[in-house]
């Protein structure tokens, strides 16, 4: 089986798990994490299937850009975009990635720590 049919992030894209989405359009789709880590947690999902940062190609560059601006329009009309939010992309095991659909975590309504755990 292609491991796109059993990712779960398509099933929230086609609709078959429910999400609570707060932006999408043609490119991503933008929803409220349901394990939040911050008290503003989304994430940013695209709409095509690929498994992590490594299997991107310059045919992606203009999505993931859009997906930085995606935050911070979202961060704006959220309300957050003054006081201040993070962008995370966690990449293979040991970068914290347990999904693998291309993700960015939007966080906010708190103070981030750095270095990250
Ligand atoms: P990763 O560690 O792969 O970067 O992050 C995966 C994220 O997906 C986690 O923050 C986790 O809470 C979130 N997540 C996993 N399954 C679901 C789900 O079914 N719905 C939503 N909204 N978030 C999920």
């Amino acid at each position: 089986m292609p491991e796109k049919d059993s990712c779960i992030f398509c099933k929230i894209l086609a609709g078959e798990i429910p999400a609570r989405v707060v932006f999408e359009d043609d490119l991503v789709v933008a929803l409220e994490d349901i394990n939040p880590q911050a008290p503003l947690h989304y994430l940013i999902i695209p709409r095509k299937h690929i498994r992590t940062t490594l299997d991107l190609t310059t045919a992606d560059n203009a999505m993931i850009g859009h997906v930085f601006q995606v935050a911070g329009k979202l961060a704006h009309d959220l309300g957050f975009a003054e006081d201040g939010f993070r962008v995370v992309n966690n990449c293979n095991e040991m970068g914290g990635q347990v999904v693998w659909h291309i993700h960015f975590h939007l966080l906010g309504g708190r103070e981030m720590g750095w270095p990250p755990g």
